[in-house]
């Protein structure tokens, strides 16, 4: 009986999670029959769609019923239960085990998407493996088939490459047990448990048995990330090893598809983790298997969702051959059945016939006895294994009754994980007196334990007169409640204690000291919030920082804190395995844009990146989240081979290209400033020194530029030229330069020498980004460089843009063996002058332009009150004016001649407006540096150890710098007001009317 099936494969969507909830998350996931679409984020019309066998929505649709299960919250509701989801692919797996099938059903996914929901449930919600094993003992008990078939029941952990028995607790070996392979049986683990899963203890049925399945129920535990919370004496470094059983089961599936889709593939992987080699009959063996991908809905787990898809698109194309199983047992009971049923025909024959001696019935009797015996006998073995598994479950309780007790004497330490299901696995107790902890085992008086940055002998816990403290030894990473220590401290009940670079462990003090708190709030998240808030990453002070009120943190960067916060100990790890593979970089987490606006001004969508630098060389990267979390896993797998495996210990450095820590070079968005347009409107020249602000707000440079507007052959225009009322551009020809003089005080080559720059601007409609020259080596390059924009027919929509929108001047960073930035002049059109044209807008867009236009001037209005004030008085002064030269005319009429008038007005006009733009010119100016004051004021802010002295000093400062700017601003505005004052003074002499 053999059968050729694909791999089964479902997916399930979980609801969202407080995380995901608070970080005001959108679904990206939907559903419709067998299919499943999942959107891009950031690209809305990026969606890909995948087909399964099964799908099971459970985002939403439900409600809690009065025994606390998750049911459909109507008839017609699509949401997919627990129970559901059992009849779908549980029961298939226990008809498969129960005709004599190997059957395996393995959850694939990220952690938190909802493994363990599915498989082991939570609570009430019992999941497929509670279920599958009820319904197990339930038929076995009650049909045909357990006279058919004999069910072994194995449990096993695989927790960092170590394989732990759960069904034999007590008697963990130090190294786990040894996964061993056989000609016959394959891959199996030496020594496991086999328990006979008869639940009741009752005699086994004498009717042949003639089937044996294996069983396979796989609940991923541990995390992506490398964690420790092993206690095992072990020296092993603690690698990556958990990940390595999910990135080599996804190597397996992946070589397995390829094989199934007819590619070569020389090798599969089997070997490479413990998890896969025991799956091989599951994965392309001996099995059908039945595979649950699950997901998280939320866009902000976008990547790990598609990549989660993609696996179990893959998984669908493994084919399995399954073949029912007689073991060797099963075929010796069934070959004595089949002799006494010959014997006893023998026997009847003999009767019938006659001719029965006593001699021949005698021999048939003693070999029926004979044979009989031989069959008890080996049904009494199996008994046997059922009275062990007892015995073994009896020490185990035993065990577990131990730990209670010691847990209701003695204070202790438990590990977190960042799995809610491995937490609490690990109890290290602090008996009175003092008490090593690290990665020594050699002395009953060493709490053993390992992971990342651990050392021989880490800490010293002592328990003293109803007191426990901890001791680091020298050099070794103590971290308590999110703050480095380097002294004894005391703790407290409830302390939370990091180890190394991420060991985390809750300390629970003395009986009497536990009120009955919930503990459950101290979870992986609760600590890395909390070194993260240790760090000045604290989601109030991000919104400080942006100008929001804090306590109302804004929701577009809740996902830019939770990503910061779950990076950071990843960021942490990298930097272990890289010191101790000596690679010489360091990773460093950023938030890219933090301080950064467009060029209205606005705040752009901050992101998550990590800076790496060679220490060495100087070197910089910048990565992206995405990029990051695939390059930790294979540093992992580096680490793992080079420090952890202890096979291969001494390979061969990898080649560059191959390293996981290196990567091609790239010229680095360094920072950005503004340069207003505001003035281009007006035909007003504009000279600045604008300070380039990198990403976290920090001076990378300030450069020297200019605005000038120019007529077609590029001379400068003259004051004359100035206008009042930016409209009388429309449908003009516009012309301006942009001259970019000198880079001053640039840090990034200040760093290293071996560096250089260039600059990078688009403007208005500029299809793509225009580059300046690199210059090398230089802090306070002369740059010198020069661009003429032309607009043919000045549209409103430049207009407005010019009146709300700034240039923004990017600053890039070159660095030794980079490639420079090139400005790409596809779409680009010029004049013949090469003048880049600039609002090439055609009046059939006009009702876009008018949209646009509308934004634009909405956002206007917010951002320059202090223009509309200024045409505001314009305004009036204008009423005036022509109030003012009626009066004049109607004074005049019949006194002066009708030439005399002409001449007097065709000359007042021009002189007046000139003086007033020139008015407006000076306040412009001194707009500028107002405007820098503020944005330093802005960022002025106390430094992060700031004591009593040290707030003193800053207050003092920031009142200083306050009040140069109120001086500034009423500087500004005086000015303007004896200005303009001064030109309707000269109006009203110049008029006559008071003369
Ligand atoms: P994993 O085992 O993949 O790390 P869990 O199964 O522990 O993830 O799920 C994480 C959280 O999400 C748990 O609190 C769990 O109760 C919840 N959850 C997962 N799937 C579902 C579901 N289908 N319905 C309701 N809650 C779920
Ligand atoms: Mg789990």
């Amino acid at each position: 009986m053999t059968s050729t099936d694909c791999v089964k494969v479902a997916v399930r969507v979980r609801p969202f999670n407080k995380r995901e909830r608070d970080a005001g998350s959108r679904c990206v996931i939907s559903m419709t029959s067998n299919n499943i679409s999942i959107q891009d984020p950031r690209n809305p019309q990026n969606s890909r769609t995948f087909t399964f066998d099964y799908t099971y929505w459970s985002h939403n649709g439900f409600s809690r019923n009065k025994d606390g299960l998750f049911v459909p919250e109507e008839a017609c509701s699509r949401y997919a239960d627990q129970t559901s989801v059992f009849l779908d692919l549980g029961q298939g797996i226990l008809d498969n085990a129960l005709q004599g099938y190997n059957a395996t059903l393995l959850a694939y996914g990220q952690t938190g998407s909802g493994k363990s929901y599915s498989m082991v449930g939570y609570g009430p919600n019992k999941g497929l493996i509670p279920t599958l094993c009820e319904r197990l003992f339930q038929s076995i008990r009650s049909t045909q088939a357990s006279k058919q078939c004999q069910v072994f029941f194995s449990m096993l952990e695989i927790y960092n490459e170590q394989v732990a028995d759960l069904l034999l607790k007590v008697s963990r070996s130090a190294g786990g047990l040894r996964v061993r392979e056989d000609q016959q049986r394959g891959f199996y683990v030496e020594g496991l448990k086999r328990v006979p899963c008869d639940s009741a203890v009752q005699i086994f049925s004498k009717e042949c048995i003639t089937k044996q399945s294996n069983i396979y129920l796989v609940d991923l535990a541990g995390s992506e990330r490398q964690r420790s919370s092993g206690s095992e004496a072990d020296r092993l470094k603690e690698g990556t090893a958990i990940n390595l059983s999910l990135t080599t089961l996804g190597n397996v599936i992946s070589a397995l598809a390829d094989t199934a889709l007819g590619k070569k593939v020389v090798h599969i992987p089997y070997r490479d983790s413990v998890l896969t080699k025991l799956l091989q009959s599951a994965l392309g063996g001996n099995s059908r298997t039945v595979m649950i991908a699950t997901l998280s809905p939320a866009d902000i787990c976008y990547e790990e969702s598609l990549s989660t898809l993609r696996y179990a698109e893959r998984a669908k194309r493994i084919q399995n051959k399954a073949v029912v199983n007689e073991g060797p047992t099963e075929r010796l009971v069934k070959e004595l059945k089949a002799e006494n049923a010959k014997l006893l025909m023998r026997l009847s024959r003999l009767g019938q016939e006659g001719r029965k001696t006593d001699d021949e019935t005698k021999e048939l009797r003693r070999l029926l006895t004979h044979n009989e015996l031989q069959i008890r006998a080996i049904q009494t073995l199996w008994e046997q294994h059922l009275q062990e598994a007892l015995k073994d479950w009896e020490t185990q309780y035993a065990t577990i009754t131990q730990e209670r007790r010691m847990m209701q004497m003695h204070p202790y330490i438990m590990n977190i994980n960042e799995d809610a299901q491995l937490s609490g696995v690990v109890k290290l107790f602090i008996q009175e007196g003092e008490w090593d902890i690290g990665l020594a085992d050699n002395s009953p008086r060493v709490l053993s334990i390992r992971g990342l940055g651990i050392q021989e002998k880490h800490a010293v816990f002592s328990n003293q007169q109803r007191r426990v403290s901890i001791t680091p030894v020298s050099g070794s990473k103590v971290i308590v409640n999110g703050v480095s220590v380097s002294k004894r401290i005391e703790l407290q009940h409830l302390d939370r204690l990091v180890l190394g670079s991420n060991s985390t462990y809750l300390f629970i003090g003395f009986p009497s000291e536990r009120s009955g708190e919930d503990w459950s709030r101290y979870d992986y998240d609760y600590f890395q919030s909390e070194l993260a808030e240790a760090e000045g990453f604290h989601i109030q002070s991000l919104c400080e920082d942006q100008g929001h009120r804090p306590h109302q943190p804004d929701p577009c960067l809740l996902p830019v804190f939770y990503d910061y916060v779950k990076l950071m100990p990843m960021v942490t790890e990298a930097n272990q395995m890289s010191k101790e593979l000596k690679k010489g970089v360091e990773f460093k987490l950023e938030i890219k844009n933090l301080a950064m606006t467009d060029s209205k001004g606005h705040d752009l969508e901050k992101d998550i990146a990590v800076r790496v630098t060679s220490v060495e060389s100087k070197q910089v990267w910048m990565w992206s989240k995405a990029k990051f979390v695939n390059r930790k896993f294979l540093m992992e797998e580096v680490y793992q081979q080079q420090v952890g495996g202890g096979e291969g210990a001494d390979r061969a450095p990898l080649p560059r290209e191959r390293d996981p820590f290196w990567d091609p070079l790239e010229p680095l968005h360094l920072g950005s400033a503004h340069l207003w347009l505001q003035s281009l409107a007006f035909r007003i020249p504009l000279e600045e020194q604008v300070e380039v602000v990198g990403p976290e707000g920090t001076e990378e440079a300030i450069l020297q530029t200019q605005l000038v507007p120019c007529n077609p052959m590029g001379l400068p225009l003259g004051e004359d030229d100035i206008l009042i009322d930016p409209s009388e551009l429309l449908g003009k020809r516009m012309d301006f330069q942009l001259v970019l003089d000198q880079c001053c005080g640039l840090r990034w080559v200040k760093e290293s020498r071996n560096r250089g720059v260039q600059i990078g601007f688009r403007v208005f409609d500029c299809p793509q980004p225009l580059y300046t020259p690199a210059i090398w080596h230089n802090v306070n390059p002369l740059m010198d460089h020069r661009v003429q924009f032309t607009a043919l027919r000045t549209s409103q929509e430049l207009l407005n843009y010019m009146q709300s929108n700034a240039l923004v001047l990017e600053l890039w960073g070159l660095q030794e063996g980079c490639s420079e930035l090139v400005s790409c002049m596809d779409g680009v059109k010029m004049t013949q002058k090469d003048n880049i044209i600039i609002d090439k807008i055609s009046a059939s867009e006009h009702s876009t332009a008018e949209t646009r236009s509308s934004d634009l001037s909405s956002s206007l209005r917010a951002l320059h009150q202090d223009m509309e004030q200024l045409r505001n008085v314009n305004a009036a002064l204008r009423k005036e004016n022509s109030c003012l030269r009626e009066q004049l005319n109607s004074a005049r009429n019949g006194v002066e001649n009708n030439r005399g008038r002409q001449e007097r007005r065709g000359s007042l006009r021009p002189s007046c407006d000139a003086e007033f733009a020139k008015a407006l010119k000076v306040f412009y100016h001194s707009m500028t540096s107002v405007r820098g004051q503020l944005q330093r004021l802005r960022r002025h802010k106390p430094s992060e150890e700031a004591d009593l002295l040290g707030f003193r000093l800053f207050v003092d400062e920031h009142t200083y710098l306050l009040k140069d700017f109120s001086e500034q601003l009423e500087q500004c505005v005086t000015t303007l007001k004896q200005d303009v004052a001064a030109i309707v003074r000269r109006k009203r002499e110049k008029s006559g009317i008071w003369s």
